[in-house]
């Protein structure tokens, strides 16, 4: 038996892979309803589709371009290969539904509480399980009572759906000293706006809520992890270099590994990256660690490298980036490839346009 915890899109994902290859699945999940509150804004990259066959009714939008803008007000189009925006309860829902359908078992309503000699303790029983998957979000209660929850950092996201009058063929970026922000239209009536500060993000999503002559519908807001390069996914390495304590069977993925990208602070299809590679690391016996790592370690990395750049930045240089951005040549770079990957794409601008060292360095 594989017992998986949480059921948003790494624990569903892996869920499914697993029933499919005809493994005992069972996935908990705290909530009545799968997906719910939602806490995200549902932009995913046409990436996912190499993953998953996309449903119509998910999809809320689709963009081919997205507006960067600086402070000063400066921006840049950049093209993109069609990024999509779901109604993230219904992408949840669909997973879910995908698990089940290949054979996984699904408890609605049912807390993980604790791990002992075996056996999960929920809030409405005790079960045996050969594996414990924790797909349990940023705050990882499988993370926290395996001894896996090792100094974590978390941003907020502010965010809600607003009603205002938008231009919904393409999504907005706002960067600035401290801050990323972001405007993705459902339709040309509803925006999800967004803002993610090393300062008070209310008084920025305030002032373009203003800006924008905008009601709020519903909040949406959330923690999101930092991701952390030296973080343990499973109990294996938990205890490497001392007698080990526990049988190899505790494995982390999705935010509850803090797989997010430092930069856009995007998750959902790492999750799913991770998932699959411990879906290959339970069937074949082979180590987790390494596999996330070479699937998506170093991308999340240099995100984070990034966001550490970034994060030092004032105005007038990010003002600077988006006059560089301008140039023909190197919106050429950013529209040719994914940013999910962004290594390759670092590499390229780096050598096409060498003051980009400038920000990396
Ligand atoms: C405001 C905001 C905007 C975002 N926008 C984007 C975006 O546009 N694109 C993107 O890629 N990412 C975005 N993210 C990040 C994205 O939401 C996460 O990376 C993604 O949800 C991670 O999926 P997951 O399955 O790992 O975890 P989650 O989606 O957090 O799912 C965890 C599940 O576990 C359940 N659970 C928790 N504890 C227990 C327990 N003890 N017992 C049983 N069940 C439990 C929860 O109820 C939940 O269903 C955003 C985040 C925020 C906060």
């Amino acid at each position: 038996m594989i017992s998986i915890i949480g059921a948003g899109p790494s624990g569903s994902y892996l869920a499914y892979l697993l029933a499919k290859k005809g493994e005992k699945v069972r996935l908990f999940e705290e909530h009545k309803v799968i997906g719910k509150p939602v806490q995200c804004t549902g932009i995913i990259t046409s990436s996912v589709e190499d993953l998953i066959k996309i449903k119509k009714d998910i999809l809320v939008n689709k963009f081919y371009l997205v507006r960067v803008y600086s402070p000063d007000g400066e921006f840049v189009d950049v093209k993109l290969k069609g990024d999509n925006i779901f109604d993230r309860a219904k992408f949840d829902q669909y997973l879910a539904e995908m698990a089940v359908d290949k054979g996984a078992e699904i408890c609605l309503g049912e807390k993980y509480l604790d791990f002992k000699n075996n056996e999960i303790i929920t809030n409405k029983r005790k079960s045996k399980t050969d594996f414990l998957v924790g797909a349990d979000g940023p705050l990882s209660a499988v993370a926290k009572t395996n001894g896996l929850f090792i100094n974590r950092k978390f941003v907020t996201g502010l965010q809600a759906r607003i009603k205002a009058k938008v231009s919904d063929d393409h999504y907005e970026v706002y960067l600035g000293k401290g801050y990323f922000g972001w405007s993705v239209p459902e339709d040309s009536n509803v925006t999800r706006l967004g803002f993610i500060a090393n300062f008070n993000p209310k008084s920025l999503f305030e002032s373009y809520l203003k800006k924008m002559n905008g009601a709020i519908v519903e909040y949406q807001s959330g923690i999101i992890p930092v991701y952390d390069n030296k973080v343990i996914t499973s109990k294996e390495r938990a205890f490497l270099g001392k007698k080990p304590l526990g049988k190899k069977n505790v494995f982390l993925t999705g935010d509850a590994a803090t797989f997010v990208k430092a930069t856009t602070y995007g998750g959902i299809l790492q999750g799913m990256l991770a998932s699959e590679e411990l879906c290959k690391a339970i069937l074949e016996d082979e180590n987790y660690d390494k596999l996330w790592r070479k699937r998506i370690g170093k991308d999340l990395w240099l995100h984070l490298k990034l966001r550490n750049k970034l994060d030092k930045m004032d105005d007038e240089k990010y003002n600077e980036l988006i006059k560089l951005v301008k140039k023909e040549k190197i919106r050429k770079i950013l529209n040719e490839y994914d940013r999910d990957f962004v290594s390759k794409m670092v590499i390229s601008l780096i050598l096409k346009e060498p003051r980009f060292l400038k920000f990396v360095l």
